[in-house]
């Protein structure tokens, strides 16, 4: 959560660098942004809550004068959205700034000490602690980077830190536990960012800073240094330009842009090297356990994932979500494979499962979209999704491509991999087919229960997964309460929560969960549901009929979850709610 950036060089547009670099790294965080620049007139800080573009009108952030500076776009833990919290912080003399991405977990504790002291501290914020820490230690005679390398180690949770002084005006100083943090290098220029999605097009260098090491920018020198203080000599990753594109390209919003071009993006989950694929495959069925562990859509992945290693691989899998893994991590042994799924690579609660299970010798597999990655790099495989920049916050094309991939790993086991890559090849054109059909037909629906509080989503066998994912896309972005479950279970509870006008969607594939998912539907109908099917058969007992094209059984999940992601999509907007940027949410979720 949240985009951190800092930038300095020897060119005089440096706020307009550091605001349009905030533009792509928004998706982390919306609630509020700010900018620190050193200029002749020492350091300036702007702020505000709302939108980048909101926070902008009012106070010309990419106009601010100065060579150098760091920029915050919030996602707030610690204090609420107001411009005091907004970052940067500063020291009590204005001379620092400092912005921050993570938990600080000890900041009551160094807050009291610093207050004793005799600091004055005005937000409510974790990060504040930061800029009076350092504050203390350049007292002392420190310099910014000694300063940063004493305090970090005090600080316990996770961070990525930038920090500018007027002090020291010629340079940057960032360091990272936890939380990611990359260093870009062009001619003359030197970046320090969240995501290097922000760097695109203006780094020829790329360094990726590991846990505890610190580095220090000017525009004509970066040095590293370890947790130890010891400079240190990194290599750099050449930068990839596929990243670079996260333009809308003509859509309304990436949502709906990324949802369009999921029949191309599925086609790239099959860009695999097919010996990785046989190596993990055979290591999966060599382990005595299978974990798989995720958060919110990838979780839902990962249960058709598990269907799929089972159904096909014959092997169980047991699915635990990433935020409750450590609880269970005790049982994890040399003998377990765990495979982690994340878009991002970097959603903390995914990595701190994933750290415990290494410790306890496990097996590391990991199923990622970007590259370059903290999970990526604790991991003994990775396989990419290859499905390039997602933009909007709520996964469409990184949810496809990780079925596909869950799809190949199966086979695989069966040694099977070229044939699921030609199926997977082939439903991308099922997949054009579901948008082209049923994108009026959702827009009606939409039009017709926009002002329902409650949906349920029901599904048997392999697509009860996908009943929850529609479930949480229309949460996430309609605000609108939705539960997705076993259609077998709606009875068992949930059935008391229908009346008259419930709009109820069930997923009944003409397969072999068709008869039985339809009577569930029946139980709701005879109770005054409306039933909204996505089926590849129609029935009478529909009031309407989300058209699926018939596919093999195994395959359903695919065609399945696109409309689910329009149905949400369209109803964002018929609610009129932005659909990239769900409130309260951010994508990359990077605190615990
Ligand atoms: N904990 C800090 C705050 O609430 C940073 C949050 C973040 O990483 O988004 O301001």
């Amino acid at each position: 959560m949240c985009g951190i950036i800092g930038y300095c060089g020897n060119n005089g547009k440096a706020s307009s660098i550091i605001f349009e670099g905030l533009k792509k790294m928004e998706y982390r965080g919306y609630d509020s942004s700010g900018v620190a620049m050193l200029s002749g007139d020492g350091l300036v800080v702007k702020k505000g809550v709302g939108t980048l573009e909101e926070v902008n009108k009012k106070y010309k952030l990419d106009k601010m004068p100065g060579y150098m500076g760091i920029g915050h776009t919030r996602w707030a833990t610690h204090g609420g959205v107001t411009q005091i919290n907004t970052h940067p912080h500063c020291d009590c003399k204005n001379q620092i700034a400092v912005i921050h991405n993570g938990i600080v977990d000890n900041y009551q504790e160094l807050r009291d000490d610093l207050i004793k002291k005799g600091h004055h501290l005005i937000s409510e914020t974790d990060t504040e602690v930061i800029p009076h820490k350092l504050e203390d230690e350049m007292k002392m005679g420190r310099s910014l980077e000694e300063a940063v390398m004493h305090v970090a180690p005090r600080l316990h949770g996770s961070y990525a830190f930038l920090a500018i002084s007027t002090k020291e005006p010629n340079k940057i100083v960032g360091t990272r536990k936890g939380s990611p943090l990359v260093v870009g290098l062009g001619d003359h220029k030197a970046f320090a960012a969240s995501d290097s999605l922000a760097l695109s097009g203006l780094i020829d260098q790329l360094y990726l800073l590991g846990d505890g090491e610190t580095a220090v920018l000017t525009p004509d020198k970066t040095t590293f240094y370890d947790h130890t203080g010891r400079e240190i000599h990194k290599k750099f990753i050449k930068p990839d330009v596929m990243w670079g594109e996260s333009e809308k390209g003509g859509y309304d919003y990436f949502m709906l842009k990324e949802i369009m071009e999921q029949p191309k993006t599925l086609i790239e989950a099959t860009n695999q090297d097919e010996e990785n694929f046989t190596s993990i495959a055979l290591d999966i069925l060599r382990a005595d356990h299978v974990i798989v562990t995720a958060c919110g859509s990838s979780r839902y992945a990962a249960l058709v994932g598990r269907y799929l290693i089972s159904s096909v691989g014959k092997k169980f899998a047991e699915v635990v979500m990433a935020s409750e893994f450590q609880y269970f991590a005790d049982s994890v042994d040399k003998n377990t494979l765990v495979l982690a799924v994340s878009q991002s690579g970097e959603t903390l609660d995914v990595i701190e499962g994933v750290q415990l299970a290494h410790k306890a010798g496990a097996k590391i597999v990991s199923i990622i979209n970007r590259p370059q990655s903290l999970l990526g790099e604790l991991s003994h495989h990775v396989i990419y999704l290859n499905c390039g920049p997602e933009i909007g916050v709520c996964a469409t094309k990184s949810f496809l491509n990780q079925v596909a991939v869950f799809y190949l790993l199966a086979f695989s086991m069966v040694h099977c991999f070229d044939m699921a890559v030609d199926n997977i090849r082939k439903v991308g054109k099922q997949v054009s087919k579901v948008i082209d059909w049923n994108r009026e037909e959702i827009n009606r629906i939409c039009e017709r229960y926009y002002k329902k509080n409650d949906f349920y989503f029901i599904a048997r066998g392999i697509n009860f997964a996908i009943a929850s994912e529609g479930a949480l896309k229309l949460k996430e972005i309609s605000y609108i309460h939705a539960e997705g479950m076993p259609a077998g279970e709606l009875k068992h509870g949930t059935l008391s929560l229908i009346e008259e006008g419930t709009p109820v969607l069930a997923i009944c594939p003409g397969d072999y969960t068709y008869r039985e998912t339809l009577s569930n539907a029946m139980e709701a109908k005879s109770r005054g549901a409306k039933i909204i099917a996505v089926s590849d058969e129609n029935n009478e007992i529909y009031d309407h009929w989300i058209r699926l094209p018939k596919v093999h059984e195994l395959l359903y999940p695919i065609v399945a979850v696109v409309p689910l992601q329009l149905l949400a999509y369209y109803m964002a907007i018929k609610r009129g709610h932005n659909p990239d940027m769900p409130r309260n949410l951010a994508k990359s979720v990077t605190v615990k």
